[in-house]
């Protein structure tokens, strides 16, 4: 089963031809990241021109590079949420046209389902059920996959994305954008545990995160600092802000791997990033004997490949839609 996926949602114009899931034949991914850089961040009225630009070559070269027929495609997976507006309806519209023109079906996709499907296509035989961490500066959510075809929401932040903390605190600690990679550079020379702060949420018998208070925390001890004209340990505190927030996410890991009973973790998004975290997680679930998975990087950041791979388990339930498909920019999980 050959499935095209195209993406859109954000500043990469990206189309990908997978085969049964899980075989990448093409990843087209066309980067605008030269037009926003002077912005500061994704400007969408130029995302969504530059999505109209990219969108036909770019499909053309993941069919050509893919090495198959247009008439071999067996369905058109597109993201229609989360993301601009305007530019989830230019891979729409290029979807709904395919799927017409060859009457193949058309697969709507959630952005964030493909992201946790990017680790599926590692060429690696992950086995369900498997318990899923999804943290980028948006989103802090634990999934659990009884079988590939669908998943159960377990928890999720109830304030800040873990990743939005790491930004966050890094702005405060004044060491630029994005955060986390910062924070973990320079807590590298710290301690982790010089500065006792404290793990919302971490011994509640739940699944849910929390990462305000502990934001607030951190802002306490500074100002503390700063009234008693004393000096800020930048690298002892990110050292222990990153090991509170590595702490709790490891810790609702740890409960739904014991009472799910699975045998592999996988993460996504850019916190999973964090050498330490992955450092500290695996160790703990080596001696649990349970495996642990992330993508490699390109397949982290946006591209079409993730979504054609939910688009084949989509399609496999007959989870197809019709031509009225319409972009959802609010989209959750
Ligand atoms: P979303 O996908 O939820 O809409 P996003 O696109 O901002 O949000 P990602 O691109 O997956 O999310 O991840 C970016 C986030 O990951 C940022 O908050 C960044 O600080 C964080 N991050 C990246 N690398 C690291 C790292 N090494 N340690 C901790 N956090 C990191
Ligand atoms: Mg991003
Ligand atoms: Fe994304």
């Amino acid at each position: 089963v050959y499935i095209l996926g195209i993406e859109t949602s954000c500043d990469e114009t990206s189309a990908a031809v997978v085969k049964n899931g899980r075989k990448i034949l093409s990843n087209v991914i066309a980067s605008q990241v030269d037009w926003h850089q002077k912005f500061g961040g994704v400007v969408p009225e130029i995302a969504s021109r530059k999505h109209v630009e990219l969108i036909n070559p770019v499909i053309k070269e993941a069919i050509e590079k893919a090495g198959i027929e247009w008439s071999d495609l067996d369905g058109v997976a597109v993201t229609y949420g989360p993301g601009l507006v305007g530019g989830l309806l230019v891979g729409i519209s290029a979807a709904k046209a395919i799927a017409m023109a060859l009457d193949i079906p058309l697969i709507p996709v959630n952005h964030l389902a493909g992201h946790i499907y990017a680790n599926f296509l590692t060429g690696e035989k992950i086995e369900p059920p498997v318990v899923c961490l999804t943290v980028s500066g948006g989103h802090t959510d634990l999934l659990y996959f009884n079988d590939l075809s669908s998943y159960q929401i377990l928890g999720r932040t109830r304030d800040d994305a873990a990743g939005e903390a790491f930004d966050k605190i890094a702005r405060v600690l004044k060491l630029g954008y994005p955060g986390g990679p910062r924070i973990e550079k320079i807590a590298r020379e710290g301690n982790e545990f010089a500065v006792d702060l404290p793990r919302p949420l971490a011994d509640q018998d739940d699944y849910d995160f929390s990462f305000s208070g502990l934001k607030t925390a951190v802002l306490n001890y500074i100002n503390q600092l700063k009234q008693k004209n004393q000096e800020v340990p930048i690298a002892d505190l990110a050292a222990s802000f990153q090991r509170a927030v590595i702490d709790i996410l490891i810790t609702k890991i740890l409960k739904a791997v014991e009472e799910k009973r699975v045998k592999n973790v996988i993460l996504s998004g850019g916190v999973a990033a964090n050498g330490r975290f992955r450092e500290l997680l695996k160790e703990k679930l080596n001696s649990m004997g349970v495996g642990l998975y992330y993508p490699p990087p390109i397949l982290c950041t946006d591209n079409g490949a993730m979504i054609a791979s939910v688009g084949y388990f989509l399609l496999k339930k007959g989870e197809v839609c019709g031509m009225d498909l319409n972009a959802v920019p609010n989209l959750r999980l």
